[in-house]
């Protein structure tokens, strides 16, 4: 018989959070599965995030792991790190599992893509597979999300909360969900998970071998010393003070922008891609 399956993919990330409640409260009459992708390599944050979920909704979270480690599979790719251009890493911990997972029935694959979004979601090339977006059909935008997820009490995941640095009279946190050596991340987000999870940092930087790296041109271990995370706060405080002021003149742009470190800005070229729906949404 051919099943008809809903699946939802809680990412850890705010908008499958907000997805969950709003299709609870507007398609009550369907039967979801949820389902979290887990790499192995998440943030304490997110498991507790997908704990506060379950007890809120009344849920369970079902984890679906990659049949290979990230570890073994570094191994595989013998240390060649993912990067955004060569992201191997969501095909093979995230995607092969998605497509093992839904090899029967048909599926109704939602996703937290928002109607004040650009991007496409995940197509994968089955049969019988039907991508559904309900935000963007409902007309759900970021403060609705926002809304929906303090209305029912669980707030944004706790890697939003800002920590401030006196020193630089900053504020930063973690951006995204998924795993918590994300190439995806901007440098003050690797400041961010050196200060908050020192271990995980230190972690990550075991990964880096024969010169791959996962800040482009630096290893975490040069990363991490203090004139560099002091480089990274001044320049991060002085792009917030460009976003607010918005004072640079014609011509002066690019120079006024050279604090901006080329790794962040290669990084805006990938943001909107559809394998992020699978990561962070
Ligand atoms: S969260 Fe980042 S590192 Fe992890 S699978 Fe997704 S793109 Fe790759």
């Amino acid at each position: 018989m051919n099943r008809i399956r809903h699946i939802l993919s809680i990412s850890g990330g705010k908008d499958s959070a907000a997805l969950a409640f709003h299709l609870r409260d507007t398609r009550p009459n369907i039967e979801f599965e949820y389902v979290f992708f887990d790499t192995g390599e998440e943030l304490p944050e997110t498991y507790a995030y997908l704990e506060k979920l379950e007890r809120a909704l009344g849920i369970t979270v079902k984890k679906i792991y990659p049949k290979k480690s990230f570890s073994d599979l570094l191994k595989q790719y013998n240390g060649f790190l993912p990067s955004p251009t060569e992201r191997w890493c969501t095909r093979n911990l995230k995607l092969e599992a998605l497509i093992d997972y839904v090899k029967e029935g048909t599926i109704y694959n939602y996703i937290g893509i928002r109607a004040d979004e650009n991007r496409t979601g995940l197509v994968p090339h089955r049969e019988n597979f039907y991508t559904v977006t309900p935000f963007v059909e409902d007309g759900i935008t970021l403060n609705d999300v926002k809304r929906i997820l303090h209305e029912n009490g669980v707030g944004l995941p706790e890697y939003y909360t800002p920590e401030y640095d006196k020193k630089f009279d900053i504020s930063y946190n973690r951006t995204r969900s998924g795993c918590y050596f994300c190439f995806f991340m901007r440098q003050i987000e690797w400041v961010w998970l050196l200060e908050k999870h020192p271990e995980k940092y230190w972690d990550a930087a075991n990964f880096e071998k024969n010169g791959y790296t996962w800040i482009r041109d630096m290893s975490l271990e040069e990363f991490a010393k203090p004139e560099n995370i002091d480089r990274v706060k001044e320049s991060y405080k002085k792009y917030e003070e460009y976003k607010k002021s918005h004072k640079i003149k014609n011509g002066t742009m690019m120079e006024e922008m050279a604090f901006l470190a080329r790794h962040d800005k290669d990084l805006d070229d990938f943001e909107n891609d559809q394998f992020c729906s699978m990561c962070a949404l």
